[in-house]
């Protein structure tokens, strides 16, 4: 394919290359790309603003990351942050850091990535910043969103004796990264070596091409509940059950047998020799959500096969716990992923 120089464009003919295709979707959105600043609108509605950053060999690995699924993820995220305020996204900013390495068409597979998740989402790019990097590519997206006052869910709100729940499966991002890694090093041995992916497409999709929790609001909205707290999972279980018990002051046992995981990422953990609850404990980038639910819930929430309830609040002085299937209790550790340890974060 053509690889065009982003030299022969210059900033602003990138920036309109890259912005020509945009179709605001929300009333909310008054101005977009184009002036000075964005323009938005929301009356009697409280704002959510979340951000982050991505930077290439830190958060991502080009050798094994498509550039579209890059910039779909690097949305998605950001969502994730917001529907974890159980508030609705509207608009995204995204800023990058290019290198000359990157071509027009490498860029545009990005935003073709990006374009898909705000189609997907329903969000509106309303701007960004562009500028150039002497190494690798810097992706930073900032997401807005917004909710009524009275359905903001904090971290902070849970009750003891309420029931700790996630959506989704837990785990699986991480073993779909430990595959991509593996094949990886085997291709550096040898390039002509096509990579052992079948079986797993599942846990590839989720570390890969995951997905926000768009239909929590309006779910528990029919169930008629509000969750007391909540937080979205990008840093494994563990992280996330203590942030919220620190928020909350609360302690909490989380029961190891309630954990959901899903059949290929136990199956490829089984593969590896390692524990899939270590992938849904330490993992991290589930994007799925922790939150808590008054005990008075549990009829309603039990029914809901795509939500687990794997614990309940204790007093703060119990600690956050683990119950094993054993019954032993072991603390809950935190070892999200850390940048200064050259982790994720
Ligand atoms: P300024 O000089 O005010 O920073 P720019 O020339 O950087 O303006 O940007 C012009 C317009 O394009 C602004 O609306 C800005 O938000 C938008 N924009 C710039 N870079 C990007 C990008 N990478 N993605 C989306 N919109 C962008
Ligand atoms: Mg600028």
């Amino acid at each position: 394919m053509k690889q065009t120089p982003l030299s022969e464009l210059g900033e602003f003919g990138l920036i309109a290359r890259l912005t020509e295709k945009i179709q605001i979707k929300n009333t909310s959105t008054i101005i977009g790309v184009g002036d000075d600043a964005a323009v938005l609108n929301f009356p009697d509605h409280k704002i959510v603003i979340t951000t982050d950053l991505l930077t290439e060999g830190i958060h991502f690995n080009l050798m094994y990351v498509p550039l579209k699924h890059l910039g779909y993820k690097a949305v998605v995220v950001n969502l994730s942050d917001v529907y974890a305020m159980n508030a609705i996204p509207r608009q995204i900013t995204v800023s990058i850091a290019i290198s000359s390495k990157f071509s027009l068409e490498a860029v545009e597979e990005l935003y073709s990535g990006i374009h898909l998740a705000c189609e997907k989402y329903g969000v509106d790019l309303i701007g960004g910043d562009t500028t150039s990097s002497l190494t690798g590519l810097i992706i930073s997206v900032t997401a807005i969103g917004e909710a009524n006052e009275d359905e903001l869910v904090y971290r902070s709100g849970a009750k003891v004796g309420d029931l700790v729940c996630v959506s989704g499966d837990l785990g699986g991002a991480y073993m779909g990264l430990q595959l991509l890694e593996r094949e990886n090093e085997v291709f550096k041995v040898n390039p002509n070596q096509q990579p052992q992916f079948e079986g797993y497409d599942y846990i590839l999709e989720r570390q890969l091409k995951p997905e926000a929790r768009a239909d929590f609001k309006e779910l528990m909205k029919t169930l008629n509940i509000k969750p007391t707290s909540m937080i979205d999972i990008s840093d494994g279980l563990s992280s996330e059950v203590l942030h919220l018990c620190k928020a909350s002051k609360v302690g909490c046992n989380i029961y190891e047998e309630k954990i959901p995981l899903d059949q290929q990422t136990k199956e490829f953990a089984e593969e590896l020799s390692i524990n899939p609850l270590v992938a849904a404990l330490n993992g991290g980038e589930d994007y799925e959500l922790l939150f808590t639910v008054p005990l008075g819930s549990y009829d309603l929430i039990k029914k809901e096969f795509d939500i687990t309830i794997i614990g309940h609040i204790t007093p703060e002085g119990e600690g956050a716990n683990l119950i094993t299937t054993g019954g032993s209790v072991i603390p809950l550790q935190a070892q999200g992923w850390n940048p200064l340890m050259n982790k994720k974060d």
